[in-house]
């Protein structure tokens, strides 16, 4: 789930401001874009990696907030 990602990102700290550089520290869901609903033998699969998120630098000093649905781009490595 890209959600889990995005909490895993944020707490390993590899999340990276592009304004500070530091880690980005908050995050908070607005939209999520269902791609794939398969629905056999009773199991419904929710693919859902396009979570749209409003990320949030929270660093003082730095007041960096975006809407994105491209946060893996914040991801570093
Ligand atoms: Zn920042």
């Amino acid at each position: 789930m890209s959600q889990q990602k995005i909490k895993d990102a944020i707490a390993n700290k590899k999340m990276i401001c592009p304004s500070c550089s530091k880690p980005i520290t908050q995050y908070a869901k607005y939209a999520e874009t269902i791609d794939a609903v398969r629905d056999g033998f009773n199991v419904i699969e929710i693919d859902s990696n396009a979570s749209r998120v409003t990320l949030t630098c929270g660093n003082p000093g730095c007041d960096w907030t975006e809407r994105t649905e491209y946060w893996i781009e914040y991801i570093i490595d």
